[in-house]
């Protein structure tokens, strides 16, 4: 549709227009962040007690699919101990010399936040070891027969790393966290409450049922609440005097092309494939990676694990399964295509 952006709309990687927007809708303290109960409460008594001893929070490895709050946790640890935070991310460390400037400039208590630490290359991971171990790095300066190295203490920081992938991350790696959080995808009422305060950030005019088809249509992720509101907002300005309510959001979404439960065309493209091309699975993620020609890493870090909780796919020891649930899906849709609905 004309006005539309129909790329990847619920795709939890961040686009130009996420960050930007994503600024003004990211809570900033831990009473305004909504669900994580678990997390939250934990970091409260993590954070008061490193205060109290007026000591530096420990080192803290968070994990869970993109678009789950993250980045915005790291943010508020930062703004909750008084500190400032860097950020930088695992690809973008290419050599140790690339952390060298950022570790010595460090103040006591900052907060560095490494996203995609399960990237960072062999040589800068072992080479930040000391550093996040003693707050001491040794590097090396010049070749050969006149190389030296140079002991430099570090002021005390806290390292938080970020990944979709805790499973890459070497053991060494995270036995020096000393505290691992996992985010899971958000339940519906939770995702209610994120639209209607991004909505209200926005000020756009929403009902609670409005915001609740949006939320169930979201794949649990706050970063698709947000995109899929500012979209839906959008239709109702041109079609309906700018208000959502539940049928504004359920045809702005339709025409989207995002289903009852939340899928795009690439999930619907993947479970297709596994049911038509691969008898219902199993089938190894090459191969389907293959067939839909998309990186293995964007199936496995985008397009799976809602498709794993929403219990549409299975993963074997042989393969990925679509189930039964996911045949149902499919093959009602066709049905429904075939008479006519959509
Ligand atoms: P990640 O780092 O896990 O990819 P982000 O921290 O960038 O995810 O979060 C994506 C967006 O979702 C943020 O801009 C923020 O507005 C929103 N968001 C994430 N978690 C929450 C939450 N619990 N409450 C409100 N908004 C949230």
């Amino acid at each position: 549709m004309e006005g539309f952006d129909l790329s990847r709309l619920v795709s939890p990687g961040e686009s130009e227009e996420d960050r930007v927007l994503g600024l003004s809708l990211r809570p900033d303290c831990l009473d305004e962040f909504i669900g994580q109960r678990q997390v939250v409460e934990n970091l409260k008594i993590g954070i008061s007690a490193a205060k109290q001893r007026g000591e530096v929070i420990e080192h803290i490895l968070l994990s869970g699919p993109p678009g789950l709050g993250k980045t915005t946790l790291a943010h508020i640890i930062a703004k909750e101990m008084g500190a400032h935070m860097i950020s930088t991310s695992g690809p973008a460390l290419e050599r140790p010399g690339d952390l060298v400037g950022i570790l010595t400039n460090l103040e006591s208590g900052d907060v560095l936040f490494i996203d995609e630490i399960h990237r960072l290359p062999r040589i800068v991971e072992e080479f930040l070891y000391p550093a996040i171990e003693s707050f001491k790095i040794d590097f090396v300066i010049d070749k050969g027969p006149y190389a030296k190295t140079i002991k430099f203490n570090l002021k005390p920081f806290t390292l938080i790393g970020a990944t979709t992938r805790s499973g890459l991350l070497s053991a060494p790696m995270r036995s020096r966290f000393g505290f691992f959080y996992h985010l899971e995808f958000y339940e519906p009422e939770d995702l209610v409450k994120i639209i209607l305060r991004s909505a209200n950030v926005l000020d756009v005019e929403i009902t609670e049922k409005g915001a609740l088809e949006i939320a169930r249509r979201s794949r649990g992720t706050p970063r698709i609440a947000n995109r899929l509101l500012r979209r839906v907002r959008d239709y109702a300005q041109v079609k309906a005097d700018g208000k959502i309510d539940r049928d504004v959001a359920d045809m702005a979404l339709h025409s989207l092309g995002i289903d009852d439960l939340g899928l795009d065309e690439l999930d619907r493209k993947l479970l297709r494939t596994i049911i038509e091309v691969y008898k219902g699975g199993p089938v190894g993620i090459e191969s389907l990676s293959a067939t839909l020609n998309e990186e293995v890493d964007t199936l496995i870090d985008v397009v799976e694990p809602y498709l794993l909780k929403a219990c549409l796919l299975k993963r074997t020891p042989r393969g990925r399964e679509a189930t039964e649930l996911a045949y149902r899906h499919i093959l009602g849709r066709d049905k429904e295509r075939e008479e006519g609905l959509f």
